[in-house]
């Protein structure tokens, strides 16, 4: 039951599997990711939006473990996609996690008006971060289409990830065909649709098949497709669980029935990215 690395197109490789922090609050942060250390987690996916960076700055200098075997991903804060107010958002970002680079950053959102939608000259922000050493690799979050299309017209580095919302309910497709073609991993966000996919029939029925429950069931389904993934639990019980998806398999037939769920735009919980600003 070991968690897969997978290589990122800069070279550098992620472990699969991670967990997310997403509503934690604050004072709750360093238990649950100290406790997801010691289950075995090495990846966490953590965002200045969050508000509980410094909780996973210090799980992890307080877990033993050496910042090298860690993979810690934040994500830039909207509103800071000016190139000045990104570095000192940056900035912000390294020393509440009082560390001195991050495995991975992330521009949050594309905000298609906001700061007149330039979200180039970001990005451009971020290939700084990457050649000084601080972001050992870059990617992007919610993109589109036409916004990768953008940058791989206007910009020099291809982002290593794209992490978008992807459940059964939103499969997300194009996106996803999009990243394969250009190298781009994809990283799933609310993979169990924050709960709501866990009581569906089809889901109960595969997870009785296989003798597994239906969230672990569904994290399979995404690391069977190829994704990265990092469920957020503050239940100990659940966070261990969420951890048990490398010894069993689904067979074609269940890959394609959780996958014969999606709901296109309908089955969307966070906002369309397009909107969004
Ligand atoms: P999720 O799909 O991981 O669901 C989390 C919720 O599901 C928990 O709060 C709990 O209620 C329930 N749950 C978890 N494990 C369970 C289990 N084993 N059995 C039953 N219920 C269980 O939702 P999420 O937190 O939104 O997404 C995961 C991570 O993705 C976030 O923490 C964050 O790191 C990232 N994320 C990123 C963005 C973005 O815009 N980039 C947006 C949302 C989330």
């Amino acid at each position: 039951n070991t968690v897969p690395d997978i290589s990122l197109n800069d070279g550098n490789t992620i472990p699969q599997l991670g967990f997310g922090v997403y509503q934690i609050e604050p004072k709750d942060t360093a238990e649950a990711v100290g406790r997801a250390l010691e289950i075995g987690y090495r990846h966490i996916d953590t965002a200045q939006m969050y508000g509980n960076e410094a909780g996973v700055g210090e799980a992890v200098r307080a877990s033993g473990l050496d910042r090298g075997e860690v993979f810690v991903t934040s994500k830039l804060n909207n509103g800071f996609h000016r190139p000045e107010e990104a570095r000192r958002a940056f900035e912000s970002t390294l020393s509440a996690l009082k560390t001195d680079y991050v495995d991975l950053f992330l521009i949050h959102w594309p905000l298609p008006t906001r700061y007149d939608g330039d979200f180039v000259s970001t990005w451009k922000t971020l290939e700084e971060f990457q050649r000084d050493g601080r972001a050992r690799s870059i990617g992007v979050s919610n993109f589109q289409v036409p916004h990768l299309e953008r940058l791989a017209a206007e910009a020099d580095v291809v982002p290593a990830v794209n992490q978008i919302e992807v459940h059964p309910y939103l499969t997300n497709e194009q996106v996803r065909a999009y990243g394969s073609k250009h190298n781009i991993l994809t990283e799933a966000w609310s993979p169990i649709a924050q709960g709501r996919v866990l009581d569906d029939p089809t889901i109960v029925d595969v997870a009785e098949q296989v003798g597994r429950t239906p969230a672990q069931v569904v994290l399979r389904w995404h690391v069977q497709r190829g994704d990265i993934v990092f469920p957020k639990s503050t239940t100990p019980k659940r966070i261990e669980e969420n951890f048990q998806i490398f010894d069993f398999t689904l067979d074609d037939t269940a890959m394609e029935r959780i996958s014969g769920l999606d709901k296109g735009e309908a089955g969307r919980t966070g906002p369309n990215p397009d909107e969004f600003d």
